[in-house]
């Protein structure tokens, strides 16, 4: 196959169409009509084969992904997405691989109202990279600077699931079913927050996605805020697939605040909003399954701290966390 029969087969004429795309697959470049009133917002990821996922990833769970990690930075922007290009580097033209690839992709894609609009086909180490565009009304993008002493630290759905999961793969232990199939499903085919993320536009004061793991991206949060805060550990959630897989593996509480605080790929949201906005976060979220949970307060004192319910300080010995207390209080990794 050439590279056009490849482009024209797989890519072209596929996914969600859009009203606001003037030229898209098949010429030089693409064209898109952006609303006067908003905001253009432009993300991109790349995912290399045995970096960022095992080599053995099912074809279909690296489009949906490629594009789903995407879709999680366009959510913490409180942008809507729009239009995509894709760049697919491949040893070599694997029609089965291709065609999987592509189903995951779009399947994503439609449910998202992403039109693809273009992209780039190479040959080499397997890498794709997906750039996403969206827009948000003018003026009105999240960013991390915002956080401010007072306000409630809030997270979206659950921690850990994906971290769990990843452990077991890489310690090729099969996690008992159908908890177990949760967990993986959360790894593959995380579910990007694109509704709940814009819908905090004019309410969170600061919102990052969560893809580094709790602690490293609130710290991002923190840093750029110029704020700390303290989290109360037992308000972490979690969901019941990952309880029970926890209480199979005999983890012990420490174990699970481990992987809820530095695991990653959760793809959730993390945001800030005012204690005053207390209910109105709270309504706002009934409307969305994911659900979303207070879990702890902006401070003027920099820095991320831990406390149990009683307000004792809970200190997390190891590696990651270690690490990240060391980043924190230095400002340097
Ligand atoms: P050029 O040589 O002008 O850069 P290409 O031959 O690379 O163009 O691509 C032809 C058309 O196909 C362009 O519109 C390009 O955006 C699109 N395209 C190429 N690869 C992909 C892909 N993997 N997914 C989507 N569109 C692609
Ligand atoms: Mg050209």
């Amino acid at each position: 196959m050439t590279e056009f029969e490849i482009i024209r087969r797989y890519f072209t004429e596929r996914g969600a169409g859009r009203a606001d795309v003037v030229v898209g697959i098949g010429d030089d470049g693409a064209v898109v009509r952006v609303p006067s009133d908003s905001d253009l917002v432009t993300v991109v990821d790349t995912l290399v084969a045995g970096v960022h996922f095992p080599p053995e990833t099912r074809p279909a769970d690296i489009g949906y992904k490629a594009l789903a990690v995407n879709l999680s930075d366009m959510a913490a922007m409180g942008a809507m997405p729009a239009w995509a290009t894709l760049a697919v580097t491949m040893p070599q033209a694997d029609e089965v691989w291709l065609e999987a690839f592509a189903q995951g992709f779009f399947e994503l894609a439609e449910q998202c109202g992403v039109q693809l609009i273009g992209g780039d086909t190479t040959r080499g180490p397997l890498t794709i990279t997906v750039q996403l565009q969206g827009t948000v009304p003018t003026g009105e993008a999240l960013q991390r600077a915002g956080a401010r002493p007072g306000d409630i630290v809030y997270v979206t759905g659950n921690l850990g699931d994906a971290g769990l999961a990843l452990q077991a793969w890489r310690q090729q232990r099969r996690l008992p079913d159908p908890h177990g199939d949760d967990l993986f499903t959360r790894l593959h085919r995380p579910t990007p927050r694109c509704k709940e993320g814009a819908a905090l536009r004019g309410l969170a004061t600061a919102m990052i996605d969560i893809s580094d793991g709790l602690a490293a991206d609130l710290k991002h949060v923190l840093e750029a805020s110029m704020v700390g805060a303290t989290l109360d550990v037992e308000t972490l959630p979690f969901s019941e697939s990952f309880r029970a897989c926890a209480r199979g593996e005999g983890f012990t509480q420490e174990q699970c605040l481990r992987l809820a605080l530095t695991a990653g790929d959760d793809y959730e949201l993390c945001f800030t909003a005012p204690a005053a906005q207390r209910r109105r976060v709270e309504r706002l979220f009934s409307r969305f399954a994911c659900g979303c949970r207070a879990i702890g307060v902006i401070e003027r004192t920099s820095g991320l701290r831990l406390k149990q319910s009683d307000g004792e300080p809970l200190h997390l010995a190891g590696d990651g966390y270690d690490h990240f207390v060391r980043a924190s209080r230095g400002g340097g990794a």
